[in-house]
């Protein structure tokens, strides 16, 4: 079995430092069910590829303890388990890439969280659930999906299709957070563990899965299938995970505006767009106006650089809703220093608002009425008058492809959607009011003539 990930952006041999694996090298790595190899079948500056090419031995794997799930004595011998990407590749994928799977780069840190055009090949993977459950799983989390099914056996086509699967994922992320992604998902495409499953699992999973797997829309089934189907594991593991009790009102509208943007999976593009903002202008204190649950402060909290989070709210439900999720009460003292969420408007002037390198307001201004956005101007850029500003918003002339009726708004908190023109235009003239400059880019698969589904403004002082 094969998984090769291949990197385009230039020098792309710098995988070779993410993953740990000399490009020029080729390494065997023992494990107790057979072999792992890593090679690279092609490292040029422009297009790079690692390759992990999985050996296993089928007799070290009965003799490793194995049972037969149905008790017929040919079943531990006479299976696919050698031959197809399961629960092994996680075991592999640990033991060859752990540092890049812990999100550490040894020689080269600061690429540990570079966001680039990856591509991911598994083939063949075993797919219990077929071509939906893989599209179910990684769309969500932002991949482009590509699957092939293959024969059973070539050599008999009326036969038909066999369990296996030809998968390409693509996406625009970091090495870790694909590698965390297949490390958790891989065996829930196959729901069969090859081993015994207990608390062990349920911190692996936690600790795979804690920046993605809660929101996802299957966290619930993922879960059950990573664990084996273990109610007890299952239901400790989503207490783990929870966020606490729901809230009515926003949490529906929050869950319909999530399923009209879910197909690009928006929530993410915009964290990683506004993470990449960040990264560009090398920001290490930020103010997060209008936190909300605190997404975003999640993500920047998981990165040293960021020595100084701030998050602000309005709404006492949504900050409560970001302690929990950001266990703020189990933080160590020096995790516990770098963040503060607080209560406070963001159309009022406030001095705790300033001296931060950047602010960020994302999906913010369309909850405010439309004439109250000059008081938030003059909040953010005319008194706490950070470096940098980023501000997204919908773009309505893309509802449409929502499926969207004219007119008809993504959140029902919404005030206003603006076109592009419109957001633009309000943009400059606060730019050119407060003396900043302001850039444009979209956030999500653009459309030719409709543009993309969120729109960013960098504005710098
Ligand atoms: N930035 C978050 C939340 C977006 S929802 C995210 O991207 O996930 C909009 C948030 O803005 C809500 O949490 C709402 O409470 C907050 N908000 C709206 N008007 C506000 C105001 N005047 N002052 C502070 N927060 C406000």
């Amino acid at each position: 079995m094969l998984f090769t990930l291949t990197s385009t952006r230039p020098p792309a041999t710098d995988l070779g430092f993410v993953l740990a694996k000399h490009p020029a090298r080729t390494q065997r790595f023992a494990l107790s069910f057979g072999a792992a190899h890593v090679f690279y079948p092609e490292a040029s500056p422009e297009r790079c590829t690692a390759a992990l090419l999985m050996d296993v031995d089928p007799v070290a794997l009965v003799r490793g303890g194995r049972r037969a799930p149905d008790g017929k004595p040919l079943a531990p011998y006479v299976n696919n388990r050698p031959y197809v990407l399961s629960s092994h590749f996680s075991t592999a994928l640990s033991r060859v890439f752990g540092s890049a799977l812990n999100g550490t780069v040894r020689h080269r840190p600061e690429l540990a969280d570079e966001i680039q055009p990856l591509e991911a090949t598994l083939d063949p993977v075993a797919v219990r659930g077929g071509a939906r459950l893989v599209r179910d799983l990684f769309e969500p989390l932002g991949y482009a999906v590509e699957i092939t099914r293959h024969p059973l056996d070539p050599a008999f086509p009326e036969w038909g299709e066999g369990p296996c699967h030809r998968v390409v994922l693509r996406a625009e992320t970091t090495v870790t957070t694909l590698l965390r992604h297949l490390y958790v998902l891989v065996p829930v495409l196959d729901d069969d563990k090859h081993y015994w499953v207990g608390d062990a699992e349920v911190q692996k999973l936690l600790a795979k899965g804690d920046d993605w797997l809660p929101e996802h829309p299957m966290r619930d089934a993922i879960t059950h299938r990573y664990l084996a189907r273990q109610r007890s594991l299952t239901r400790r593991a989503l207490a783990l995970m929870d966020d606490g009790p729901p809230v009515v009102d926003d949490q529906a509208s929050d869950a319909a505006e999530e399923q009209i943007e879910r197909p690009v999976r928006l929530d993410d593009a915009r964290r990683h767009a506004v993470l990449e903002v960040l990264d560009a202008v090398g920001a290490t204190s930020v103010i997060d106006l209008g936190c909300g649950e605190g997404k975003l402060l999640r993500v920047l909290l998981r990165k040293a650089r960021f020595a100084r989070i701030f998050g602000v709210d309005v709404s006492p439900v949504a900050l409560e809703r970001a302690a929990e999720r950001l266990k703020l009460a189990e933080l160590t003292p020096r995790q516990r220093a770098r963040i503060d969420i607080v209560q406070g408007s963001l159309t009022y002037r406030d001095a705790r608002f300033a001296g931060f390198e950047a602010a960020c307001a994302i999906e913010v201004i369309e909850h405010m009425e439309p004439d109250r956005l000059d008081a938030f101007a003059r909040v953010v850029f005319e008194a706490a008058r950070p470096p940098v500003v980023i501000v997204t918003t919908p773009n309505v002339e893309y509802n449409a492809l929502f499926g969207l009726a004219e007119g008809q708004r993504r959140h029902a908190d919404h005030r206003f959607e603006w076109t592009r023109a419109e957001f633009e235009g309000w943009a400059r003239a606060v730019a050119a009011r407060f003396g900043y400059s302001v850039e444009f880019r979209g956030v999500g698969a653009e459309d030719a003539t409709r543009g993309a589904p969120t729109q960013m403004g960098v504005f710098r002082r």
